[in-house]
């Protein structure tokens, strides 16, 4: 599917999820926060909901947590624009409390078809929340950083979890690991670009 198919797609999404009234938290809402990025993004980021600014602006990660991210995507060279990024909720809960599971199974269809549009080869889980949604019943703190292949929707698709940018905030040993992360991402990166690289030369020379 091209870019401005996904776009349209996204946007048609966004739509109906802001008119459905049924979905939790909206009624204390001031935006929905769908989610911005490039919408053809090889990764997806996932979070777990919005917080005050990101409320206030319809935008994931524009508050402290957001700067963190901002400086670990400039850490392996990547802008806002070349990731796609999320949440595993859309509406802010009150005064920043954990996602509740009935919740999060509300925004669950939604979430579920952003990943279909987009079709991102990693996605990378911020905090235990998102991380649940791929690899339920593990510690954060012994699986972070690390690729993990998970059965999705017929297919196969590499998840990193990785510790929540607010954590990262909070404590330094845990920002440090956020930063190691981030450099696995960009060598997964580099060996999928490879890859992309070495099949077009296969198929070169076949013609
Ligand atoms: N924390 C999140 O998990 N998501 C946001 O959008 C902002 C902060």
């Amino acid at each position: 599917m091209d870019k401005t198919k996904k776009r349209e797609l996204l946007e048609s999404l966004r739509q109906k999820m802001r008119k459905d009234d049924n979905l939790p938290l909206q009624k204390d809402a001031s935006n929905l926060v769908f989610g911005e990025g490039n919408p053809d993004a090889k990764i997806l980021f996932i979070g777990e909901g919005p917080g005050f600014w990101e409320d206030k602006k319809g935008i994931p990660f524009v508050g402290n947590a957001g700067s963190l991210l901002n400086q670990l995507l400039q850490s392996i060279k990547l802008e806002r624009d070349d990731v796609f990024i999320t949440n595993i909720i859309h509406y802010r809960p009150p005064n920043n409390r954990d996602p509740q599971p009935q919740e999060i199974d509300s925004f669950k269809p939604y979430l579920d078809e952003i990943i279909k549009i987009i079709n991102p080869k990693i996605v990378v889980t911020l905090g235990r929340f998102s991380m649940a949604k791929f690899i339920p019943d593990v510690k954060i703190s012994n699986i972070h950083g690390k690729k993990h292949n998970v059965n999705w929707s017929g297919g196969e698709l590499t998840v990193i979890p990785m510790f929540h940018p607010a954590a990262g905030l909070r404590r330094t040993e845990i920002k440090e690991k956020l930063f190691e992360d981030f450099q696995n991402v960009k060598d997964m990166l580099r060996d999928l670009e490879k890859q992309n690289q070495d099949i077009k030369a296969d198929q070169m020379q076949l013609v």
